[in-house]
């Protein structure tokens, strides 16, 4: 057989830790483990049914050819209608491409905006495949660590810039410390984007998971909706991982830029999926809600959980996800994740890959159903107290 190696873009990525995570219960549970799942971020509950029946519906009518390039015009009229009705701002239907998940969203924008060797400022703990992602389109990921409960540090920020620092990657609420920021630090993030003259990404895709507080997208933070690339899809707010949607929205000429790689490589993400997303944006509030609420007291059982048994975190406001500092607790804090899994059987994510200095955290992802939560809480007690 032929030896392989790898071209060299490839030895600068790793695979996916939540996904690899995930993988790791899978093979178990196949064993005959009992493993509770605290790993993905995927929501439990099932895609809602009109979602469903609107892809059926689009299957039956034919939509099973190419759409635009850049999404069907009738979804990307519902996303700008969604925007302006959530949260005040204001997309035109051309200042939006759908996309194949937020996760092609993420690529293509950096990919429109960094040049080899550009630096990407990404406030950690932060998504693993953002570094990943920006390694790949050949720029440099620039790890600026937040505070001590995971807030933003405009000055940390502003003193990480160089003369290759071309753009920041913002992401809340935040996986995986469920931040949210509030409207001063974004203001005041926003004052060191124009001085310095960045991009932003914005990737807003648990802006409809807030359970405190308020969301602000950054683009309607000071003159930044011309420097700002914001990032969204379906898989959370929808419940729709496996359908691989998502939404990037921009300044027209950034647009046009990202078009040309979506024309080269996905060339849109599938018609009748696009055409669910229209019925899942005009007609499923109401489920979205009901998952809010839902996550909301999920979040409660388990903070209260871990606060009995000596975690000293805060409540996070939005997201699904805890990121506690297994010290607080366990003298073997590197090993935590492993040692729970092996001994109590409940899979999380290792906090390692979230950024340099996060090896004694752990990240926990509550999107799993309240009998489980409460089984895992008292699993990690148990396991605890031996
Ligand atoms: N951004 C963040 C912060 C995420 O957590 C994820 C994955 N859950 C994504 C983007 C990618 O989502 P998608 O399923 O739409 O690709
Ligand atoms: N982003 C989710 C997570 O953080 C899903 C996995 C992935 O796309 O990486 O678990």
């Amino acid at each position: 057989m032929k030896n392989y190696t790898p071209p060299k873009k490839l030895f600068k990525i790793g695979e996916s830790a939540t996904m690899k995570a995930a993988e790791k219960a899978r093979e178990l549970r196949a064993k005959g483990v009992d493993v509770i799942s605290l790993d993905v971020g995927e929501p439990d509950f099932p895609t809602p049914k009109p979602i469903i029946e609107s892809a059926y519906k689009a299957l039956n009518e034919g939509l099973t050819k190419y759409s635009q390039s850049q999404g069907l015009l009738e979804l990307r009229e519902a996303i700008s209608n969604n925007l302006r009705e959530n949260f005040r701002i204001e997309y035109l239907p051309n200042e939006i491409v759908v996309t194949t998940g937020a996760k092609m969203g993420i690529f293509y924008a950096l990919t429109a905006l960094l040049d080899e060797g550009d630096e990407v400022i990404i406030p950690t703990p932060a998504w693993p495949s953002y570094f990943d992602i920006a390694k790949f389109v050949g720029a440099v990921p620039v790890q600026v660590r937040t505070g001590e409960n995971f807030e933003l540090l405009p000055e940390d920020i502003e003193e990480s810039i160089t003369n290759r620092t071309k753009a920041l990657l913002l992401n809340y609420p935040n996986n995986p410390a469920g931040v949210l920021y509030d409207k001063r630090t974004l203001e005041n993030v926003a004052e060191i984007v124009e001085r310095k003259e960045l991009w932003v990404v914005s990737d807003e895709i648990y802006c409809r998971l807030v359970y405190d507080g308020e969301f602000t997208p950054f683009s309607k933070i000071n003159r930044m909706k011309d420097r700002t690339i914001i990032v969204n899809g379906f898989s959370k707010a929808y419940s729709m991982t496996g359908w691989r949607l998502g939404y990037i929205c921009g300044p027209k000429d950034v647009v046009k830029e990202i078009l040309k790689v979506q024309q080269q490589t996905t060339t849109h993400p599938p018609t009748f999926i696009q055409k669910a997303a229209v019925t899942a944006l005009n007609e499923c509030e109401s489920y979205v809600r009901g998952m809010v609420n839902e996550f909301k007291i999920r979040r409660d059982i388990f903070y209260n959980g871990l606060r009995r048994m000596g975690f000293k975190i805060q409540k996070p406001q939005g997201a699904f996800y805890f990121f506690p500092n297994a010290e607080d607790v366990y003298s073997e804090a590197e090993k935590f994740s492993e040692h729970l899994l092996e001994k109590a059987g409940v899979n999380t994510t290792p906090g390692s890959s979230f950024g340099m200095g996060y090896e004694k955290h752990f990240r926990i992802s509550y999107a799993t159903s309240r009998e489980k939560i409460e089984e895992a809480i008292s699993r990690m007690e148990k396991f605890l107290k031996t």
